[in-house]
């Protein structure tokens, strides 16, 4: 395995492509034990409208800091989680921290948008998921209204079971979007089922996108569509001001990306909901 580093203040992913099935097996049994030991963070990234430069969410986001490799992207880790099922406990227990960290940053008077956490499908199929979800939120003393869970197209796997999960979520209050949109299959059909309040278009169709115009086709059509389906649209992995313009010309106000900020540890993201909220106050 080759080791995560940390250079300045970014941190960066080193992935093998390839692992051998003894060091997956390593890595699952150590994930389990850094789920105990609390080796896992949460990193938010911030959601902005870009006409206003005002941030309208967050995304949840897992980090897994391993005691002698450094940082494991969840790229790695999380194929892994999933095939061992590990993915139902660290789902939970990610749900849980969010919802802890919502409460804290409330009680330090921080105005926290929306956050959106990222569901596996065998998290969202296992059973009672729904009912867990509002357990938790309960104990917490949240409303439903704080959490937007993020499903991808993988859905369609099992459509059936994840439709009647993803409703009750939805019915209990919570927000549900699409992620990595236009990467999977039958989206269309999941999104005609599904009651999806927001589509985030995969970074895939917006990369390169002011010198493709096959693709800067796709990208308008994505966005027409979700205009006929009353859906909320934002992009995902922008990192470049031309691709931010072309996005709104086209009317994607809303972006997710490097352009306006990575992933951030809580304390700092703490640091930029507070300088909004000056911000905002300012005459
Ligand atoms: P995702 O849900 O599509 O999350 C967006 C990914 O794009 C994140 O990678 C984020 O750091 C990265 N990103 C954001 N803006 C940019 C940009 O401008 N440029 C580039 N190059 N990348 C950008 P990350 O954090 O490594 O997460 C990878 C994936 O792992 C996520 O993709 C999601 O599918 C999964 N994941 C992360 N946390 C969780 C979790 O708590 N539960 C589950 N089930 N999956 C998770
Ligand atoms: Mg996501
Ligand atoms: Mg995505
Ligand atoms: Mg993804």
């Amino acid at each position: 395995l080759q080791i995560a580093k940390r250079d300045g203040k970014e941190l960066q992913f080193f992935s093998p492509e390839i692992k051998s099935y003894r060091e997956q097996l390593l890595l699952e049994n150590e994930m389990q034990s850094a789920l105990q030991n609390e080796h896992f963070e949460v990193h938010y990234q911030p959601q902005y409208h870009s006409a206003t430069s005002s941030m309208i969410g967050l995304e949840a986001l897992l980090r897994w800091k391993h005691p002698d490799k450094g940082w494991i992207s969840p790229g790695e880790f999380i194929p892994l989680a999933e095939e061992s099922g590990l993915i139902v406990p660290l789902g939970e227990w990610t749900i849980r921290k969010v919802c802890e960290q919502i409460k804290e940053w409330q009680e330090h008077g921080l105005e926290v948008p929306k956050i959106a956490i990222n569901l596996s499908l065998k998290q969202l199929l296992h059973t009672n998921f729904p009912k867990r979800v509002l357990e938790i939120i309960h104990q917490e003393q949240l409303n439903p209204c704080a959490l937007e869970f993020e499903i991808t197209e993988s859905v369609a796997i099992d459509m059936d079971h994840a439709a009647e999960a993803i409703r009750s979520l939805k019915e209990s209050g919570f927000s549900i979007s699409m992620d990595d949109f236009g990467t999977g299959y039958s989206s269309l059909n999941a999104l005609h089922k599904l009651p999806v309040d927001k589509l985030k278009i995969d970074r895939s169709f917006v990369q390169n996108i002011l010198n493709d115009e096959q693709k800067a086709g796709i990208l308008k059509t994505i966005i027409d569509l979700t205009k006929h389906l009353d859906m909320m649209v934002i992009a995902e992995g922008v990192e470049k001001q031309d691709e931010v313009q072309f996005l709104m010309q086209n009317g994607c106000e809303y972006i997710q990306g490097y352009v306006y900020s990575k992933p951030l540890p809580p304390m700092e993201l703490a640091k930029r909901v507070q300088f909004e909220m000056i911000r905002k106050k300012a005459p």
